[in-house]
């Protein structure tokens, strides 16, 4: 079976949709046995045999996300919340994606914060909306903002922050090499894009986290 089926919520697929399910996993095999011709390798040595199957598999693990729907995640909400309208922050969420320009890994850590309105989510909930968006190729910045939007379409809550620092593998092993830089990304939804003292208490809570 393809891994990247779609997901079952929707019973129609796209056309994007149809040709991946055309696609086998000898398909993808034998395209990556292509690459490793192409850079002068022997696919038929030892060490490289069961390379095309692992890195297909490899493949499926870091691309799982676009298998997942991820409004469908945060479907499944708790509305007695006794009123509760505070902050509700998760810190230092550990994420590993790929850049779309170069397929190198972009590592770092994703804070999010709402303030609800009638619903919450469980916070499990939340660490899977990162991995559903982290595990597809991705910038940092349409990343972010991709887990901000979701999350006011479907809790409807009186805003939203987040904020993901990363480091970018194309920049620190290839190009310009600048080790150790770190992108910080943020977006800020409702009452964190309106009202200044919530934006900064969230910030300072990120700030603190970065200096441990
Ligand atoms: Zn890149």
């Amino acid at each position: 079976m393809n891994a990247f089926a779609r997901p079952l919520t929707r019973l129609k697929p796209s056309e994007a949709e149809r040709q991946t399910e055309a696609i086998s996993e000898e398909d993808v095999e034998a395209a990556i046995r292509t690459i490793l011709l192409w850079i002068g390798e022997d696919p038929e040595r030892d060490g490289l045999k069961e390379t095309p199957s692992r890195l297909m598999r490899a493949f499926q693990e870091y691309f799982s996300g676009y298998r997942q729907d991820p409004a469908l995640i945060l479907t499944k909400t708790f509305e007695e919340t006794d009123g509760y309208d505070e902050m509700v922050v998760l810190r230092r969420i550990l994420f590993q994606s790929h850049c779309e320009h170069h397929f190198a890994p972009i590592i770092g850590h994703a804070w999010i914060a709402y303030i609800p309105k009638h619903r919450v989510v469980g916070i499990s909930k939340l660490a899977r909306l990162v991995e559903a968006y982290a595990k597809r190729l991705q910038i940092q910045e349409r990343m972010t903002a991709q887990i901000a939007n979701t999350i006011e379409a479907v809790l409807k809550p009186q805003g939203v922050g987040v904020v993901i620092k990363a480091t970018h593998h194309c920049m620190t092993a290839r190009g310009i090499k600048k080790e150790g830089a770190d992108l910080v990304t943020s977006r800020m939804l409702g009452c964190f894009r309106d009202n200044a003292l919530t934006r900064q208490e969230f910030l300072s809570m990120v700030h603190q986290d970065h200096h441990k």
